[in-house]
């Protein structure tokens, strides 16, 4: 079935390329990269191979590239360590707008009796750096701050924070995965003590990650066990999809250009046709500091899983900015921290693309959206003539 794939922010196709460089690793050549023999030691040149492909893409040394199961791991491992190698500093600093591999192990960490400050964002999703400079206590063990939001696309000033955090002497972590071959990141030039990635955001498998920890950074595995990743993280190498992350790596060099152009005018008519073709909706985000892939559009008194429900129907893959819990519709907590109003967040719908979308894909939503929307609209409770309770309005009937 083919379909017009707009969720690239939630994973992304496999590149061809990088299939075609796995498979000899998930066929003949299936040796352990640990053994002795040649068989199985050979495998270590394509893992090496791998390791300088990674770095090569984010200005880093090969050795300072740790690969992982996925970004959710690295993200643990990045807050564990900083926390495990300064233990008389017990106080974190994050966003209230992480993703939960950040959020739910900062969340966790503070019922442990941790410290906790999430940073608050204004109404384009941005921080406050002074809010951020003072947040920061003489016993903050890491601030961990994503690169890119996943579902605003908005893009933090995380070279600044690193500086910051470098002056006042604490671990600065970033999660990076929403920005790694969309925008170019330079290790060399900027101050992260940690940044971590994932595979399948850029179009290698699900299932593989890489932490990068700065040379001189003191650290502590996750996992113990073998001496895989020079003890850094044990478990035998996921060979063939580290060896598929780094093709990825290289390849995302390659396309960068695309990604800074091509994608960014194909999101940018995508946004402007259903902006000026639909009444009644707003954007979520910041209008310049934006990943080039990423769109996300509220259109007031509907549905947000109403809408993905009907662009399925149409063969159009989106994802919204809500997440339904037990049964009741809760926006997402990305918005509800931007203070997207309450008819609007409920209404939210994100659309990311990538280098193998097409002008054809785009003509495609800007076709069928605005028809949805009016349909969705006819049959709202909710609506500019009839206006809910302002009971049914406040955030509390959504819990
Ligand atoms: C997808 C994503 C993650 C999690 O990565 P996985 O490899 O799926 O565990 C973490 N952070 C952000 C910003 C993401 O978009």
């Amino acid at each position: 079935m083919s379909v017009v794939y707009l969720d690239n922010n939630a994973t992304s196709a496999v590149a061809p390329e990088v299939l075609e460089a796995m498979l000899p690793f998930l066929t003949g050549r299936y040796g352990n990269p640990s053994s002795m023999h040649s068989f199985g030691g050979d495998v270590a040149r394509d893992i090496r191979r791998a390791r300088e492909q990674v770095a090569a893409l984010l200005g880093a040394d090969p050795d300072e590239v740790i690969f992982t199961s996925c970004g959710t791991e690295s993200d643990s491992t990045a807050i564990h360590s900083a926390l495990e190698c300064n233990p008389s500093k017990r106080h974190i600093v994050t966003s209230r707008v992480e993703h939960p591999a950040v959020r739910s192990v900062c969340k966790w960490l503070a019922s442990k009796g941790f410290g906790l400050t999430e940073l608050s964002v204004n109404p384009q999703g941005m921080l406050d750096m002074a809010e951020m400079e003072q947040a920061i206590r003489p016993d903050t063990a890491v601030v961990s701050v994503m690169y890119a939001n996943n579902e605003t696309g908005v893009i933090f000033p995380v070279a600044r924070i690193a500086e910051l955090c470098r002056e006042r002497g604490v671990l600065f972590h970033t999660d990076a995965v929403q920005a790694v071959g969309k925008l170019p990141i330079d290790m060399k030039r900027n101050a992260f003590d940690m940044l971590s990635l994932s595979g399948h955001k850029l179009h290698a498998p699900k299932g593989v990650g890489a932490l990068i920890v700065r040379k001189g950074t003191k650290f502590t595995p996750f996992l113990q066990g073998g001496h895989q990743e020079r003890g850094r993280r044990a478990g035998t190498e996921n060979v063939a999809s580290i060896v598929g992350l780094g093709l990825a790596c290289e390849l995302a060099q390659r396309w960068i250009e695309d990604e800074k152009t091509r994608v960014p005018r194909l999101r940018d008519r995508l946004e402007k046709e259903l902006m000026a073709r639909i009444p009644d909706c707003r954007l979520n985000g910041h209008p310049t500091e934006r990943l080039p892939n990423t769109t996300n559009i509220s259109f007031e008194f509907v549905e947000g899983e109403a809408i993905l429900l009907l662009l399925n129907e149409a063969g159009v893959c989106a994802s919204s900015g809500s997440a339904c819990t037990s049964g009741s519709l809760e926006p997402s907590h990305v918005l509800r921290a931007m203070g997207v109003p309450f008819t609007f967040a409920h209404g939210s719908i994100r659309l990311s693309l990538s280098r193998y979308n097409s002008d054809a894909d785009v003509d495609c939503v800007i076709e069928k959206l605005p028809g949805i929307i009016q349909r969705l609209r006819a049959i709202s409770p909710f609506s500019r003539d009839r206006m809910p309770s302002p009971a049914m309005l406040s955030p509390e009937h959504s819990h």
